[in-house]
């Protein structure tokens, strides 16, 4: 039987499952939950913005960034992750799960959560009390992964939004971090360690509600490319799964590669995703 539980977060109420909701095969025990609501947790970000990549765009959303990452993203002449606050220099989270409540007590319009990083899969507890938030308030989820850890939840997560990292991702020996740490061979076999986990990936991808694969791609570089399609190849998923998105984080760069992308997608009948938010604020934080 199904104990609830009340928890009040100030005047906002949710109920609360002490059983998991869902299971597979046995194939985990009770998942973690979040049990203090005024703790401070891993959550560097929560602001609201317009989804902009992917089948979801265009819906206002809150948009929670969680820190901590496996990986250390460096892509050449693109420089490091763009939120390397999260991953290569992790700050420490300042928000608590009271914090997101009233995210949506301020912004009763909002529907949807985008749940980004950071790699938010690395934050068990925190993504299953989510998803009963979630659950309880009618509001849709859509997480945004490389694809690193399998994490099941209670409830489903709506939407998985997956960027594998491929080897233009890979760090290069000697080259200075943005807070000025010289890359070695840790951070190398760190970055690598749960890289294009396909396992993962496809576990995921059964469990959860929907999904769609957004590779990054500057329409041109050919050896990229062919990682991709194996990708493809490897996880066994149709074309109208696969959002192509423009390399680029400015304006300048995007008009470069979206011309081509455009061309390249009407051709080969895959999805093809913007960077509005780019055209919009460039490389501002929050937006
Ligand atoms: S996986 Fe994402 S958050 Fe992590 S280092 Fe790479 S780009 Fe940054």
């Amino acid at each position: 039987m199904v104990k609830t539980l009340l928890i009040s977060a100030n005047s906002f109420s949710i109920t609360v499952n002490e059983k998991p909701l869902k299971k597979i095969n046995n194939m985990h025990k009770q998942l973690k939950r979040v049990t203090n609501y005024d703790k401070r947790l891993p959550i560097v970000e929560i602001y609201t913005a317009v989804q902009s990549e992917g089948s979801r765009a265009g819906y206002p959303t809150v948009v929670i960034r969680t820190t901590g990452c496996t990986h250390r993203c460096y892509f050449g002449e693109g420089g490091w992750c763009d939120s390397w606050y999260t991953s290569i220099h992790a700050e420490k989270g300042k928000y608590s799960f009271n914090d997101i409540i009233q995210a949506y007590k301020d912004n009763p319009h909002i529907k949807e959560m985008m749940l980004t990083g950071g790699s938010p899969t690395m934050h068990g507890a925190l993504v299953n009390e989510l998803t009963h938030f979630a659950h309880e308030n009618e509001i849709f989820i859509t997480i945004e992964t490389e694809g690193s850890h399998f994490l099941p939840t209670d409830y489903p997560i709506n939407l998985l939004s997956i960027s594998p990292k491929f080897s233009n991702s890979v760090p290069v020996l000697g080259v200075p971090t943005p807070q000025g740490a010289i890359t070695d061979e840790k951070m190398i076999k760190t970055h690598n360690r749960l890289r294009c986990n396909w396992d993962a990936i496809k576990k995921s991808i059964d469990y959860h509600s929907d999904f769609h694969l957004k590779p990054v791609w500057d329409g041109e570089d050919q050896k990229a490319l062919k990682e991709i399609m194996d990708a493809i190849s490897a996880l066994e998923i149709s074309p109208d799964k696969v959002w192509f998105m423009p390399a680029g984080d400015t304006r300048e760069s995007l008009q470069i590669s979206y011309p081509k992308m455009f061309d390249w997608v009407r051709d080969n009948g895959y999805r093809l995703t913007w960077r509005p938010h780019i055209i919009a604020f460039q490389d501002k934080r929050e937006v």
